[in-house]
């Protein structure tokens, strides 16, 4: 395996699959059998996982909605998918802890750097719920923070295309995906991989990333064992 320590970032509306609002348990099971095998070849998979497909601060704002306000209850949001995650990869027989930013302590424990990093060791998937436990920010910029903190090797974006293109893909027939690229590149063409607080904060902590689409059986675990199946986006 390429990497030993990994964090995934999964987005909340990833956990919708087809559905218009909130979890497709179809879904979850898919995601937690690709981390099962990541989890089987022996490396320590840590998650940060968004709350998009339930609540997201900035649409209560744009409804007149005070935006920390709104901002709490997309953390809550995250939570709950952090449950929901947990729930699946129990399932599947795997060990997890959920750890959350903000203190919920009758449902997950708080979030605590060296705690994490055992957990990790002992080869449990930790979940990281909460968001950053702060208003204004995403939870790309957590996975950030946290892939940082517990010394990640890498911050893998698992989305539903399979990495960064010139232009949308989804948009633009024309549009050519990159194999690698720098982080400045990326902020030279105006490219769009996480918002800027994160990624700049990537890019200072010299932390790679890898978009990849997440939705294809096998994905996790090639991207893990190092195929470039993605984009990988280093210094
Ligand atoms: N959020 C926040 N602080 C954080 C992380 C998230 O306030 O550190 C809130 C914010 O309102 C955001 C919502 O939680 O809209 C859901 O997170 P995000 O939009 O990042 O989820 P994703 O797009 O990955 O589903």
């Amino acid at each position: 395996m390429q990497y030993k320590r990994i964090l995934l970032k999964l987005s909340g509306e990833a956990l919708m699959g087809e559905k218009q609002y909130g979890i497709d348990p179809k879904r979850l099971k898919e995601y937690a059998e690709e981390i099962q095998t990541v989890i089987e070849s022996g490396v320590e998979v840590a998650v940060v996982i968004g709350g998009g497909n339930i609540f997201r601060g900035l649409a209560g704002a744009s409804n007149g909605m005070d935006r920390v306000q709104g901002d709490h209850m997309g953390m809550l949001a995250t939570v709950i998918n952090g449950l929901a995650l947990q729930s699946a990869l129990e399932d599947e027989g795997i060990e997890t802890r959920l750890q959350s930013a903000i203190k919920i302590n009758e449902v997950a424990e708080p979030f605590i750097r060296r705690r994490a990093i055992r957990h990790l060791e002992k080869g449990r998937v930790v979940i990281f719920g909460g968001g950053t436990g702060n208003p204004y920010f995403t939870t790309d910029s957590a996975a950030v923070l946290r892939a940082i903190e517990i010394n990640a090797d890498v911050i893998l974006k698992g989305t539903r295309v399979d990495g960064i293109y010139t232009s949308d893909p989804e948009k633009n027939k024309d549009a050519t995906k990159f194999d690698n690229i720098t982080f400045k590149d990326v902020l030279n063409k105006g490219l769009k991989v996480m918002d800027t607080t994160a990624f700049t904060l990537s890019q200072e902590n010299e932390l790679p990333i890898i978009v990849f689409d997440m939705n294809k059986p096998g994905n996790l675990l090639k991207v893990v064992s190092g195929e470039n199946i993605g984009t990988k986006v280093n210094l």
